[in-house]
């Protein structure tokens, strides 16, 4: 769909690299445009500029403190190395999309990406400690959290840097009435700059790591009353720009301590719409993640090599299926909460039958084929598939069935 030949590609080995490419760019007043994995979907990384690709140098675990937790990395390190890294400490970066074999740190904190486990851990602005970044002069910055009487003093900083804090603290005095009015008040939201981050509008509660989420509907709003002086991070505030702000060169994110055991309860539907129906109720028992996968993307994995060798678990031929996973401490604390929504379902009679997974090899390839979803949707033959440009609604789970 984006075809745009790059004015030239650079592959940086460390942040120096990047500043004299950011020094070249600006002499010859060429846009610079950062990568990483290049899997967005919507352009973000074509065009006519010249291209940083994160992924070939910059991509190591630079830092780990297993205590805090958090980790020091560069931008072009990916999702699943990372979590590789750290799985000995039994830790986890929470945010997981579905290209996580492939998808950078760096491109995460540009999209502000989060994946299946965004009821309990939010999305990468709930996880960014730092960034070290160089503005558009060359200038390396680090971004975090500043107080407010650090926001008025970097103010008072020469050049760039001392301008971006003099114009945030700025656009937060004029604009806050009308973000706290107007910016949806939903955590789960990607769309433009993060000025709620300025008000504290819409920001998951609890989300931050180490506490795993709170689990809640996914409706939690937070908002600061009108006038209290908050401090703010500016990490946070950078995250989601899509490369458009600064380029970021390193960044500190939090950890989350890895839960010791998962079970899946793969619920079948024979009508989307009771699927739909049911997943709120379905929140109310505090899972880690629910996944919807149509009969589309079933049909399509029957059809497909590979996938149809996961399909083993589906029973009869659902209009949905509901792929429900809760996380503890025990095998016995999970098998109660599946239980529990076993219960449920025969109490509240949704669903036609359930697959109950908890030997892990089980659970992995169930996940496999939910990860492998969009990929097959991409890849489906003649003229008539769906095509990204615009896509990934969110809606309130209260308004899901109705939307
Ligand atoms: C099949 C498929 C499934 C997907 N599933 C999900 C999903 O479950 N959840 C989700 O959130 N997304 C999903 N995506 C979108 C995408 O994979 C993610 O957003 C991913 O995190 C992007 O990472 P990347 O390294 O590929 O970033 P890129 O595409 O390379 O870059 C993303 C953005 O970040 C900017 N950027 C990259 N590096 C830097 C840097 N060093 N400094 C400043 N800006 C930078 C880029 O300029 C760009 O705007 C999916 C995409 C596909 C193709």
């Amino acid at each position: 769909m984006y075809q745009v030949e790059p004015i030239g590609v650079v592959m940086p080995r460390d942040a120096d690299d990047v500043q004299a490419a950011v020094e070249v760019a600006r002499r010859h007043e060429v846009a610079l445009l950062p990568r990483g994995g290049g899997t967005s979907l919507t352009g973000q990384t074509v065009n006519r500029a010249l291209v940083l690709d994160f992924s070939r140098h910059m991509n190591r675990v630079l830092e780990v403190d297993a205590e805090a937790p958090w980790a020091r990395v560069e931008p072009g390190l990916v999702q699943d190395e990372l979590n590789h890294h750290v799985r000995p400490l039994g830790l986890l970066f929470g945010p997981d999309t579905s290209t996580s074999n492939r998808a950078t740190l760096g491109g995460m904190l540009g999209n502000n990406s989060g994946g299946s486990h965004s009821i309990a851990y939010g999305l990468t602005v709930d996880h960014v400690v730092e960034v070290t970044a160089l503005l558009v002069d060359g200038t390396r910055v680090v971004f975090g959290d500043v107080t407010p009487e650090e926001l008025a003093r970097r103010g008072r900083l020469p050049g760039l840097e001392g301008q971006i804090y003099r114009e945030v603290g700025r656009i937060r005095d004029a604009y806050a009435d009308e973000v706290r009015a107007r910016y949806p008040h939903h955590w789960r939201r990607v769309a433009g700059y993060n000025l709620n981050e300025l008000v504290g509008v819409g920001v998951k509660p609890g989300s931050l790591a180490g506490g795993g989420g709170d689990g809640s509907d996914g409706g939690g709003v937070s908002s600061d009353p009108p006038g209290s002086a908050r401090g703010l991070n500016m990490a946070r505030l950078i995250v989601g720009s899509e490369g458009t702000l600064v380029t970021i060169v390193e960044t500190k994110v939090r950890l989350v301590r890895r839960p010791r055991t998962t079970a899946l309860d793969v619920i079948h539907f024979r009508d989307l719409q009771e699927a739909l129906e049911s997943s709120q109720s379905i929140l109310e028992t505090g899972p880690y993640a629910v996944e919807l996968t149509d009969k589309l993307i079933l049909d399509l994995a029957r059809g497909n090599i590979e996938q149809a060798q996961r399909m083993g678990f589906v029973q009869g031929d659902p209009a949905a299926i509901l792929i429900v996973e809760y996380a503890g401490d025990s095998d016995a604390e999970v098998r109660a909460k599946v239980a529990e929504l076993e219960a449920r379902r025969a109490r509240e009679r949704f669903g036609y039958a359930a697959t109950l997974a908890f030997d892990p090899a089980e659970q992995q390839s169930i996940w496999k084929l939910r990860k492998a979803g969009l990929g097959l949707l991409l890849g489906m033959k003649g003229d008539k598939k769906p095509i990204a440009f615009v896509e990934d609604t969110a809606v309130h789970p209260k308004h899901l069935a109705e939307f």
